[in-house]
Parts: structure tokens; C-alpha cells; sequence
């Protein structure tokens, strides 16, 4: 049983700034001790889940620390199920931690990271996957990586996995009752059993298709921006950001060269490393940002290679292409604008339309492309996902570069689909157990082995499930098996 009383701040410390700031305690002594260091005047009751109005003060000095709402929960109607208590000061670094210091003063232990959601899921209020939700809606960057978070919070992750279980638990009984009371019982439905896995495993396979939903939700996609000076990477960027699609830019900082943007971009996270752009850098050869662009591009899911329309495919384009290696590519040829050839504006115009949907024609339609300009000598070797024209000087351009990086990571999976949960790597994992133990269990059964070969691979499948779930699971097999069965006479 968990006695000690935990405190934190719960809410963002940031010096000077926020109107509110919470602290917040759980466990046996947190009404005790909020009663030490907060004086409620005129007659209001201590009572739960009730706002008491008053004075945070210090019971050594009697100092007055800040004006405060106290907010009571007592268990087990609270976050944690123990007794809640949450007082809300004035914002800012030192109201919010001197209250703290107090808390702690009085007998309350610092809480760990997570310790209120962990104690939550100790005392059963919420399953693993809630817990991780909790944890996923905090840090998600995305409308739809918090949506994907909540359905999780929600039990909807929960809820198909505690049924996959259930239906476990189900054939191991009756597997384990066959094999402890054969005589007694009516031989196993082996049909039956064959059936049922087969249709929890692909129940199971379809949450497991969820995982790169998930990853993509949760760590976004990174996007390098490539190209030799000039070409117009940081206007790109700076069009990019500029739209409503910019959530955060990071200050350039000292240390770090590269200066990453953080946009939405149907619901994907994506973060653009700004590898040669913002910094002036574009004099020198050596400073086409070769190392840099290289770093990046390794490091990123998806690189943009910009190039200018108006001088075509040069030398230091070819040089940049082949430092991208295998990496993905989307080619922009920026600066369309600066192409008043009419013939040359429709052969960029067909070459962007083909660019996703057919390799070969888009390879014919580069040649005539490039009998009718100077434009890029692109040959056979060259693999882009897609070939969008920019024109970033001039807004132009956005919506169909999005386009193609949305195709690239096909966003149809992304946003479709039954299930609104996401998976993340550790329940993918687990789930992937529980689907290759299920595959065992239907090895075992095609191959005629014997019954105990079947429960030790349903064990470890039902093992695998409760893992994502936190089911504790030898003593809620044995449970489903006795409650059923009532063998103990
Ligand atoms: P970077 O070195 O690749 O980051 O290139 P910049 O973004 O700094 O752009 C270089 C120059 O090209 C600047 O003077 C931009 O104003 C200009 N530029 C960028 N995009 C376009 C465009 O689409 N059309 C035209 N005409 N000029 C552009
Ligand atoms: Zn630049």
C-alpha cells in the first residue's frame, strides 16, 4: 500500500509570467498538511470537492506567501484516488515553489515524473494505455496526435485489448480444463479454438497496423531542406512558416547550427531542419553547406531538394543530390516565376502533375522538358518522390508541396482507418509478441502437438496483451479459470 504524500507543481514554471500556478498534493496527509498552511477565513467547510477561498501562509512564521484557491478531492473521487488537494496561487516561479517548499516542510515527499498518473494506474483508476495517454495528449504536437491521445485516455485502446484477453483467458481455460479433467469434460472444439484465434489475431494485426500511425503522430516526420545557395531554401521556409501552418520556430541557438521549424501539415508533425538557410553563409564555395545539408539529410525521413528554375540543373545541384544519398527526395524547383517562357511554364506544369503517379511519363516528359529549355538535366538515375514548383518569393506553391509530402508518407493511413487510437512503441512491441504467440498456438494445433504445447504459447500471448494493458496475469488466469469451472470442491 502506498502511505507517503506526494507534491509537486503542476503546472508549467515559467519566472514572471502564467496568471495561475498549481500545486498540487495526494496521499493520506494531504489534507492534513494543506490544513497547516492555508488559512480559510469567515466559516467555510473542509470539505471534498469544494473551493475554499484564502491565504497560503507559513505555519513557522506565520508569513502571509500568496492569496490562493485550495481545491479538495478526497479519495477516491480524484486523479489518484487518494486524497487530492490542489492549490492555485498566482503564477510566476516563486508563489508556486515557496508553496511547494512547504508542502515538503509539512511532510510531503516530492513527487517523481509521472508519480500522480503512476499512482492513478496503482490504485486502478486507469489502465497502462490510459496512463500513456495521459502522457501522449501532454506531449503531443498535432490536433491529431491529441486526438489519437485521447481516444487512447479514453479506453479505446484499452477496451479491444482487455477484449482480445478476455478471449484468451477463454480458450486457455478450456484448453488447461481438458488437460486437468479430461474424463470429465466433453472433448475440446478444436474448430472452435482455430477459429477464435484466427479472429483475435487479426484483430490484434489491426490495432499492430495502427504502430506507424502512431510513430508518425508522435515523433512527426523530419523534413531536410537541401540545395546550393541561393536557390531559396530560407524564403521557402520563411513561406512555409509564415502560413497558419507554423506552430513554433526555435530561436537560432548558439550551440546549434541549425535552426528547426516546427509545423502541422495534415495533422503530421513536421519538423524542418533548416540546414544552409537563415545563416548567411551563401559566399563561398566550401559553404554550400555541404557537411550540414549531409548531417541533415541523413538524419531526416524526407529531403527537400530545391533547385532554381531559372539556371536549371547545375553542377553544385548534382554535387548536393548525391551527398542526399538514399534518402527520400521531393524535388522544388523554385523561382517559377522567373520563367516567362510559356512552353517551359507547361512542361513544369505537366511534370508536376505527373510527378506523383507516373514515373515513366513524368521521364519522358523531363526530356521534352529539357529539348525545349535548358532546364534540369535529369537523367534515368534521378528517384524523386515528386517534383513540385515554388515560386517562395511569391507564396506560391504551398499547398501542392504538401501535398507531396503527404503523399510520400501516405497520409491516407494516417488520417483513415477504423481505429482512432495510436499504438506507440512499446505496446507495438508487446503486440507483436501476442501476435507471434498466437501464430504458435496455430503452429501447435495445425501440427496435432500436444494441449500443453497450446497453453504455453496462449500464455505467452495473454502475458504479452496484459503487458500493454498492465493486467496482472498468472493470478487472473487462474481466477478465469476457477470462477468458471468451480473446481474447488
Ligand atoms: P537560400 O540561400 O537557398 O536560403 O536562398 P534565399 O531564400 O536566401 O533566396 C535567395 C534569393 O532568391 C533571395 O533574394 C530571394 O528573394 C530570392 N528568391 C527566393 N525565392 C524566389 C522565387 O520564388 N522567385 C524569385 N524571383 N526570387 C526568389
Ligand atoms: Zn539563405
Amino acid at each position: 500500500m502506498i502511505s507517503d504524500t506526494i507534491a509537486a507543481i503542476a503546472t508549467a514554471i515559467v519566472p514572471q509570467q502564467g496568471s495561475v500556478g498549481i500545486v498540487r498534493m495526494s496521499g493520506e496527509q494531504a489534507l492534513a498538511i494543506a490544513k497547516c498552511i492555508f488559512s480559510a477565513p469567515g466559516n467555510q467547510t473542509w470539505q471534498s470537492h469544494r473551493i475554499l477561498y484564502g491565504y497560503a501562509k507559513s505555519p513557522d512564521t506565520g508569513e502571509t506567501i500568496d492569496e490562493c484557491l485550495l481545491l479538495i478531492m478526497q479519495a477516491p473521487r480524484s486523479y489518484t484516488r487518494e486524497d487530492v488537494i490542489e492549490l492555485h496561487c498566482h503564477g510566476g516561479a516563486i508563489a508556486v515553489q515557496q508553496i511547494l517548499n512547504l508542502c515538503l516542510e509539512q511532510g510531503a515527499r516530492l513527487a517523481q515524473p509521472g508519480e500522480f498518473t503512476l499512482r492513478a494506474f496503482l490504485n486502478g483508476r486507469i489502465d497502462l494505455t490510459q496512463a500513456e495517454g495521459i502522457n501522449n495528449l501532454v506531449g503531443s504536437t498535432s490536433p491529431q496526435a491529441a486526438q489519437a491521445a485521447i481516444a487512447s485516455l479514453r479506453g479505446k485502446l484499452a477496451q479491444p485489448l482487455k477484449d482480445l484477453r478476455a478471449r484468451c483467458l477463454d480458450i486457455l481455460a478450456e484448453v488447461e480444463a481438458r488437460i486437468d479433467f479430461e474424463d470429465d469434460l466433453p472433448p475440446l472444439d478444436q474448430a472452435w479454438v482455430a477459429q477464435q484465434l484466427a479472429l483475435i489475431a487479426q484483430q490484434a494485426q489491426q490495432i499492430l497496423d495502427t504502430a506507424d500511425r502512431g510513430e508518425l503522430l508522435h515523433s512527426g516526420l523530419k523534413v531536410a531542406i537541401v540545395g546550393r545557395p541561393n536557390v531559396g531554401k530560407s524564403s521557402l521556409l520563411n513561406m512555409w512558416s509564415r502560413s497558419d501552418r507554423a506552430i513554433v520556430t526555435d530561436l537560432p541557438g548558439t550551440t546549434r547550427d541549425v535552426v528547426d521549424s516546427h509545423l502541422v501539415v495534415g495533422g503530421i508533425p513536421i519538423k524542418v531542419l533548416d540546414t544552409a538557410g537563415i545563416r548567411q553563409t551563401e559566399d563561398m564555395v566550401e559553404q554550400i553547406g555541404v557537411e550540414r545539408s549531409q548531417q541533415a539529410a541523413q538524419e531526416a525521413d524526407l529531403v527537400l531538394l530545391v533547385i532554381d528554375a531559372a539556371q536549371g540543373w547545375t553542377e553544385a545541384d548534382e554535387q548536393i543530390y548525391q551527398i542526399v544519398g538514399d534518402r527520400p527526395i521531393i524535388l522544388i524547383i523554385n523561382k517559377v516565376d522567373l520563367l516567362d517562357d510559356q512552353a517551359t511554364q507547361t512542361n513544369l506544369t505537366n511534370l508536376t502533375q505527373s510527378a506523383l503517379s507516373n514515373r515513366s511519363e513524368q521521364l519522358a516528359q523531363l526530356s521534352d522538358y529539357q529539348s525545349s529549355s535548358d532546364l534540369p538535366q535529369l537523367d534515368d538515375r534521378k528517384r524523386f518522390m515528386a517534383t513540385v514548383k515554388t515560386a517562395a518569393a511569391l507564396n506560391q506553391g504551398i499547398e501542392q508541396l504538401e501535398a507531396a509530402i503527404l503523399a510520400s508518407v501516405n497520409a491516407s493511413a494516417i488520417q483513415a482507418g477504423d481505429l482512432d487510437v495510436a499504438i506507440n512503441q512499446r505496446q507495438k512491441e508487446c503486440l507483436l509478441r501476442a501476435v507471434q504467440g498466437l501464430a504458435k498456438v496455430q503452429e501447435a494445433i495445425a501440427a496435432q502437438l500436444p494441449l500443453d504445447f497450446w497453453t504455453i504459447d496462449l500464455r505467452a500471448t495473454i502475458m504479452a496483451i496484459g503487458e500493454i494493458t498492465g493486467e496482472s496475469v498468472t493470478e487472473s488466469v487462474l481466477d478465469q479459470i476457477f470462477s468458471r469451472f468451480c473446481i474447488g470442491k
